[in-house]
């Protein structure tokens, strides 16, 4: 097979590293990479080349590629029939028009089976420990308990808000930095885990519950205790990280605006759902706001300063999921006819034909 490793925009991740381009050739796939492809997440041409792969513009690298990989979705001329593999589709329009083939990978489901191709968690990993180095190089405190001959300097508390993937990583991090470190989540099965890492749970006190990997929006009755218990706990927090999803919808909108008027000044709110909305009410995605002192960093791709092991992450979860798809096809060469949960659930067009226009 032919396989293209298009350039990122506004992005200095890469979705094959070298390592990873390697693999492709060793299974005597050709691959070929555009140019300077890896050059912001730390990988030169040469590193490429000395992999197996051709270094080449992306109008070369697109003519005759059957499958193409990319973390986001670009708008390039792709042949019809091209795999492309990509961390979200974001316009179908266009992949049909162009009769493309498209794995979205952030619908990898949440199963034991997936993890290895899981694009999501890896990088929400990375995301959630770099939320709180951030933090720490942007607070004008220390984290950790200190006693100088000058006196002790406390620890600076560090709510977690959101005890997923990325939000356990923060919390990791905060605890190794020795934060005083708090969370909380709607899914009660993130209690065990947060403790586990030597944090506080907070648990809101309501009788609507969730569990499992999927979270929900809760109801009004939640979303007050919820508020209430916030409006107790943050005025003495240093570093607030939020981190909550609802998958496939907006960002449960969780401090109010007001409630950071009652925030310590100088403290921080690290905002790593800022691009499916915010946590923050005062949250502006890939912006810094300050509102009475307090300073509101709404990351909108923290993995931006983060590329190298992104990328090292990304391209190991996407082999894993090409592997799959190589292996599944050459069982049943109908893509569309391949009963796999996880192909399923990422196949999002076939041939220029949206899936569910095919069932
Ligand atoms: P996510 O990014 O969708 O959301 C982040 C967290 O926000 C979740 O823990 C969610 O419960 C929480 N949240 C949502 N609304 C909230 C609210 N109003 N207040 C507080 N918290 C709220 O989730 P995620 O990080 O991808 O993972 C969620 C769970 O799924 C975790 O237990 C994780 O370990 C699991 N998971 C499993 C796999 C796998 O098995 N392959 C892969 C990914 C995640």
């Amino acid at each position: 097979m032919k396989i293209f490793v298009v350039s990122e925009e506004s992005d200095n991740r890469v979705a094959v590293t070298p390592d990873i381009a390697k693999k492709f050739a060793d299974l005597t796939h050709e691959v070929f990479v555009a140019t300077n492809a890896g050059i912001n997440a730390g990988f030169s041409d040469i590193e490429y080349e000395k992999s197996g792969a051709v270094l080449c513009p992306a109008s070369s690298g697109l003519k005759g590629a059957d499958v193409v990989f990319s973390i986001n979705f670009q708008k390039l001329q792709y042949n019809p029939g091209t795999i492309l593999i990509t961390s979200q589709a974001i316009d179908l329009a266009f992949c049909e028009e162009q009769k493309l083939t498209v794995f979205a990978l952030n619908k990898i489901p949440r199963t034991t089976r997936a993890q290895y191709m899981d694009v999501l968690s890896s990088q929400a990993s990375l995301a959630g420990y770099k939320a709180m180095i951030e933090a720490a190089h942007e607070i004008n405190r220390a984290i950790p308990l200190m006693m100088t001959t000058a006196g002790t300097i406390p620890a600076a508390r560090v709510l977690v808000i959101g005890a997923g993937v990325a939000g356990l990583q923060a919390i990791a991090t905060a605890k190794r930095l020795g934060a005083v470190v708090s969370a909380f989540d709607v899914r009660t099965s993130a209690k065990e885990q947060v403790q586990s890492l030597g944090a506080k749970f907070i648990e809101v006190d309501s009788r609507e519950t969730t569990d499992g990997v999927y979270a929900k929006e809760m109801g009004e009755e939640y979303k007050r205790a919820q508020e209430k218990l916030l409006r107790e706990i943050l005025p003495s927090q240093d570093i607030v990280i939020t981190t909550a999803q609802i998958p496939g919808k907006k960002a449960p909108l969780i401090i109010k605006a007001d409630m950071i008027e009652t925030m310590k000044k100088g403290a921080l709110i690290i905002d790593l759902s800022a691009q499916s909305g915010g946590n923050c009410e005062i949250t502006v995605s890939g912006k810094t706001v300050e509102t009475n002192g307090v300073k509101v960093i709404g990351f909108d791709n923290i993995l931006n300063i983060i590329p190298y092991d992104a990328s090292k992450l990304y391209a190991k979860n996407v082999f894993a999921f090409f592997e799959l798809l190589i292996s599944k096809m050459q069982e049943q060469p109908d893509i569309t006819k391949i009963d796999d949960p996880i192909l399923k659930a990422t196949l999002v067009i076939y041939n220029g034909i949206k899936v569910d226009h095919l069932c």
